[in-house]
């Protein structure tokens, strides 16, 4: 494994982590995902992600439920949750949100159901326009002076909103967010590299890309309109959906035809080719797996190496891929 410093922080993160979202309490049972993440730390995986809003709670509670189990030592792994969504299927308007109110009771229930005190990595799911940035600053810093998060952060928030949550900590000498949580794959790019780039080196913000294989697209299993039968496509789990598909149809289908050709040129599975083109970018600290099985982990645990290898012109003919 290799590790990464989670921007300016002393934080070292695993350059893989392992993602709960519809695999946790979905395609994966309890033996499965106990052997999964057995499996994700003896690789040196030391990220687990997770939300409220994920299988309603059931997948935190399932990941706490197998990290519990299999004693791993918590000095050893960074827990990482999300609010925002709520955790109840139709929640009511305190449920969800970035209030003080709904950050303090996310955050107690994602210690209980993950069986742990402090939260390493706790982020704000998506931007909320009804809660003034400085109430979640505020929340989010006494989260953290109570011991319960370690660090506090933002997913899918617009460079503004962040340079506001930045400035606003800053001027009341309370914790900056430190990480952002963004989508990163070769079909959607733009906004991790162009319009967060500003905040890479200063302030230092963190990186951790979601759905490094664009749902699975990314695998070339989606190819020539087939959908297999044990595919999240064909699945349709918990909260996902086609519109959260990057790009449209065409762009898909034909980056995925000229990334399998390149796959096929280095004798590597499609999946380890766009994982590893993310790993080649150095300001991220971490890419979040999605795996609904053992081989999946396996196979794309082979990222690492291929990241290391991948020559000049591959990596530009992998640049050049999602503008076909
Ligand atoms: P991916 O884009 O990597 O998709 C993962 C899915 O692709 C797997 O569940 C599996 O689905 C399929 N897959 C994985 N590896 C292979 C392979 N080698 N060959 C063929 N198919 C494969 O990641 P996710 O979309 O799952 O996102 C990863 C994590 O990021 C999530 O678990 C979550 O923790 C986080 N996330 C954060 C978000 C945010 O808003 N902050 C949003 C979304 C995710 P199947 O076998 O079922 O087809």
């Amino acid at each position: 494994m290799q590790y990464r410093r989670m921007g300016s922080t002393g934080l070292m993160l695993s350059a893989l982590g392992l993602g709960s979202w519809v695999t946790f309490a979905g395609a994966l049972d309890r033996g499965a995902a106990r052997r999964l993440v057995a499996r994700a730390f003896d690789a040196g995986i030391n990220l687990f992600d997770s939300a409220e809003n994920y299988a309603h709670g059931q997948a935190e509670a399932l990941l706490g439920d197998v990290i519990a189990d299999l004693r791993l030592p918590r000095d050893a792994i960074c827990l990482c949750s999300k609010a925002f969504f709520g955790a109840a299927p139709e929640p009511r308007p305190t449920q969800r949100g970035l209030s003080r109110k709904h950050l303090r009771e996310a955050c107690d229930a994602a210690l209980r159901r993950l069986h742990t005190d402090y939260l390493d990595l706790f982020l704000c799911h998506r931007p909320d326009p009804d809660t003034p940035v400085e109430e979640t600053v505020a929340a989010m810093d006494q989260l953290v002076r109570a011991g319960k998060v370690l660090y506090w952060g933002t997913s899918e928030w617009p460079v503004e909103r962040i340079r506001a949550a930045l400035r606003c900590a800053r001027e009341a000498g309370m914790t900056p967010p430190s990480v952002e949580q963004a989508q990163y794959n070769l079909l959607h790019r733009e906004r991790v590299e162009f319009e967060y780039a500003p905040l890479y080196d200063e302030p230092g913000l963190g990186l951790i890309g979601w759905s490094p294989l664009a749902s699975g697209q990314l695998s070339g299993k989606y190819a020539e309109g087939r959908v297999p039968e044990d595919s999240r496509q064909a699945r349709r789990d918990h909260g996902w959906h086609p519109r959260m598909l990057p790009g449209d149809g065409r762009t898909q289908a034909s980056s995925v035809a000229r990334l399998q050709a390149l796959a096929a040129a280095q004798d590597v599975a499609p999946a380890v080719l766009a994982i590893a083109w993310c790993l080649r970018n150095p300001k991220l600290s971490s890419a979040l797996l999605g795996c609904s099985s053992q081989a999946q982990l396996e196979e794309n645990l082979g990222a690492l190496a291929l990241a290391g290898r991948l020559d000049a012109a591959t990596m530009a003919q992998l640049d050049a891929l999602a503008g076909a």
